[in-house]
Formats: C-alpha cells, structure tokens, sequence
C-alpha cells in the first residue's frame, strides 16, 4: 500500500495546507525522506527537478518549526541555500503554501538584485526560514545582519549546480557559521565529485537516498534532430514552432546575447516571445517569469542558468536550441516540461559536428536521444568528429534571407560566447536598455500571431 501525507506524522495545519495544493499521495523523494528527516538524520538525496524534492525538504522543516526553538535571539531556525533567485523564489513560494495554516510562519528571501533594506529590516525581526543564494547571504553576513545562532536545519538544494557556479567557498563560509548540531539535507542531481566531497564533510551519517529519474517515468518524449548549420537549425526551429500543438516553450540557448537575439526574431516573425537571463534587472526578471505563468509570455528564450526552478505545468515543450555546455544541464532543461504529472516533449537540436557531445549526453542520462528528421528538411552534410566548423557558408544566419544576420558583426566582432563585454556592445546599448527597448515594443503576447492551443 502507498504510502499517504497523512502516514508521515505531519501536523494538521500542513496536512490542510497539501489538501489545498491538491497533494494527495507524497512522490518518492518524500515518502523516503521525510521519515528521515523527521526523525532528525542528515539526508544526502539525489533528486531531480520536477521530483517533489522541495517539499521533501520543506514539510519536515515546517513540522520541526512546529516545536518552539529551545535557544533564546531572533535568528532563523532553518537555512535553503538555492543557486539561483528563480529557485529560490519558487522554494519560498511552496514554503508560504504549505505554512499557510501556520500563520506565525516568518520567511524571508535573500537573493541578489532586490533591496537590501527590505532584507535587513526583515532580519532585524524573528524570522523562522531564510531562502537565499550564497552570494547576497555572504553580503549580509559581512555587514554582520545574520545571526545563525539557532539555526536547526541546512538545507542545500541542488548541490551540484552550486558548486558549478563556483559557490563552494561562500558555501563553506556559510556553513562555518551555523552550529555544529545542526540537522543537515542535501540534495543534487549527482554526487560525483566535488559535490559529493562537500557532502561527506557536511553531513553526519547521513541517509542516502536515491531515486528514480524523472526523466525515466516517461512522461517526457525526446527527440534529437541534426541540422547542418544555423540557417538550416533556424528553419527547423521555425517548422517546429508553427506547426507542432504547443501551449508554452522553453527554449535554450548557450549564451545571454543569445536569448535576446533568438528571442527578437521570434518576436518579429509573430511569437509571443520573450528572453530571460542572468544579467537582465531583477523586476523584469520577475516580470517576463509571471507573464509565463500567466501565458502571456509563449516562447520563453532562456539560458540555463536563469531557468532553473521555473516551474510552470503548462510549458509543453523544451527546445535545445543550442547544445547544454554539461550534460546534466540537459536533464535540468527537459524537466522544464512535464511538470505536475503532465506530459512533455523534448526537442534538442545538434549540428552534425556536434555529434560526440550529442554522446556525452546519452552516456550521462544513460539512453539514446531518439534520432528524428522532418521530411524535406533532412540534413545534408555528413557527421565528422573533428568538431571543426562544416565547411561552406560559416555565418549561418538567422532564419536566412535578407533578415538574417551575422552573428559575429552583431556582437561586436567576437563571437557570441556569452560575456558580459560582448553583449553589451549589441547595437551599442548597454545591456538594460536594449532590454527594456524590446520590452516596451514588445509587451509580452501580443505577438502578432500565437501558438495552436
Ligand atoms: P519540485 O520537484 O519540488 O520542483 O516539484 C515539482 C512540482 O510537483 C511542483 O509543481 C510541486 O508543486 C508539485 N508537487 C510536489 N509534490 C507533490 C505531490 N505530492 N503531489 C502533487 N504535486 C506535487
């Protein structure tokens, strides 16, 4: 028998709370871990997005805040430290859910690109969970605004995505400060390497647990179709989008300037398209991810790192418009669809050069990317392993034509490869005004002509 909320020992104000979410039965990641955690064992979980892994962690937080802190101050009494602020305003999103019914429950964000007087007025006071990011939570700690002092839970949610964001130092800095009896939770998509080093120094016999890809319950179908160049994967891309039965989309890109270009193009061929990425301001930020909540937004053009947490049931599809630099990106893009139970498709394109990271890939997610192709619009050229550019027409282009343009001209005369320096220099704004100027000319779904629904 399955196991129920209401098996798991959790106090009826959050039990209510999961009934008004329209939880009925845990996902694997809670039935196994919540036991654990309630009974106070470290817990080191490899979950993916898209898993429950939030509220895995998060209900037994919220029954341990059930129990007044034994340690007098104002500090709070459990920490998540998420890799990016998209995460974290999702994880805070959930907590303020399944607390509802606890009306004393105090949380406050402390994220990057938001006021730093709000989050120091909201420490002043008791405060019962922080979410943050390592980077703005290092900031207030050295203006000594954080007292750790009767912090009971460390929570570090996607692990790994962390430290590749070159968060380990801040990490540790922060651990340093919190007491040595605290209960620890981790969760990352893999413990290889670094990560699972950091894990065995943070953690005291932890329980390790292990759970079933979500990409392997099926609920995502994947296809890989090679393209010979930019202006051939340009009049996929476009095949794609106006034929397939897509409610929302995700598509990725490898770099910032990437997301900005793609997505005007969209925009100017009638798709309510918008972009998101790292350097753009926090409000607009805000702004474009509730424009995809609210389907305004249809195409969201994204890199990988600004998409992480969006957690949206209605996006139908993800296209890999250009290959994840890692290959465990890829797992974090596809779990974009197939969220809350529903299905997904998708779609990575590759440029037949591309084919040995194409296997990469498939080593780490342990399966073939099924191959397709579109009638007509096959590719020609054949794969070498070489990773040199195909010879023949190098610029590509966007969506070819007189339209199209030279990528290299367009940035500046380097190459698109995501620094900050390059983008900027696109049409000679800075980074914000460009933006912003697509943004008012382009207000999210008034695109001349949407998606099938
Ligand atoms: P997460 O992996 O934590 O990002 O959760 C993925 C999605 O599943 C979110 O939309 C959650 O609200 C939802 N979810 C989490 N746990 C449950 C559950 N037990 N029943 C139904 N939906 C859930």
């Amino acid at each position: 028998m399955s196991v129920k909320f209401a098996d798991l020992n959790l106090d009826k104000n959050i039990l209510s709370a999961l009934q008004s979410e329209g939880y009925e039965t845990p996902t694997p990641i809670q039935a196994q871990s919540i036991p654990h955690a309630l009974e106070r064992r470290d817990i080191m979980a490899s979950a993916q997005t898209g898993s429950g892994k939030t509220a895995a962690f998060l209900l037994p937080v919220l029954q341990h805040l059930t129990r007044r802190s034994e340690k007098p101050g104002k500090g709070p009494r459990a920490l998540v430290l998420t890799p990016t602020r998209e995460l974290a305003a999702q994880v805070e999103k959930n907590a303020l859910a399944y607390a509802k019914n606890m009306k004393w429950f105090k949380t406050v964000s402390i994220v990057g690109g938001s006021s730093f007087g709000y989050q120091i007025r909201a420490l002043a006071k008791p405060v019962d969970l922080i979410v943050a990011t390592p980077g703005r939570l290092m900031d207030l700690m050295d203006s000594g605004k954080v007292d750790f002092e009767r912090l009971e839970v460390l929570i570090l949610d996607e692990a790994d995505r962390m430290l590749d964001m070159g968060f380990i130092d801040d990490i540790e800095k922060i651990v340093a400060e919190t007491p040595e009896d605290r209960q620890t939770l981790l969760f990352s998509a893999t413990w290889d390497g670094a990560v699972g080093k950091l894990a065995r120094k943070l953690t005291k016999n932890p329980e390790v647990i292990e759970i079933e890809r979500v990409d392997e319950q099926g609920k995502i179908e994947e296809q890989l179709l090679y393209c010979d160049d930019m202006r051939h994967k340009n009049r996929l891309l476009d095949h794609i989008l106006r034929d397939a039965n897509i409610d929302q989309c995700v598509i990725f890109t490898s770099t910032k300037a990437m997301t900005e270009v793609l997505a005007d193009e969209l925009y100017d061929k009638g798709f309510a398209a918008n972009c998101l990425h790292g350097d753009m301001p926090q409000g607009w930020r805000n702004r474009t991810l509730m424009d995809l909540r609210k389907g305004r937004c249809k195409i969201l053009v994204a890199t990988d790192v600004a998409a992480r947490g969006i957690d949206v049931p209605t996006i139908t599809h993800v296209i890999n418009y250009d290959l994840p630099k890692q290959a465990e990106d890829y797992v974090h893009r596809i779990g974009r669809t197939g969220r809350a139970g529903r299905t997904g498709l998708a779609i990575t394109f590759a440029e037949v050069n591309e084919y040995v990271k194409v296997h990469k890939i498939e080593k780490f997610i342990g399966r073939k990317i099924p191959e397709m192709t579109i009638e007509g619009m096959e590719p020609t050229r054949k794969r070498s392993k070489s990773g040199d550019k195909p010879k023949g027409k190098g610029k590509g282009g966007h969506w070819g034509g007189k339209g199209g343009f030279d990528k290299d001209k367009k940035f500046g005369g380097k190459k698109s490869d995501g620094k900050k320096e390059g983008f900027k220099k696109r049409d000679g704004k800075a980074a914000d005004g460009g933006f912003k100027d697509r943004k008012k000319s382009a207000p999210a779904g008034k695109g001349k002509q949407g998606f099938k629904k």
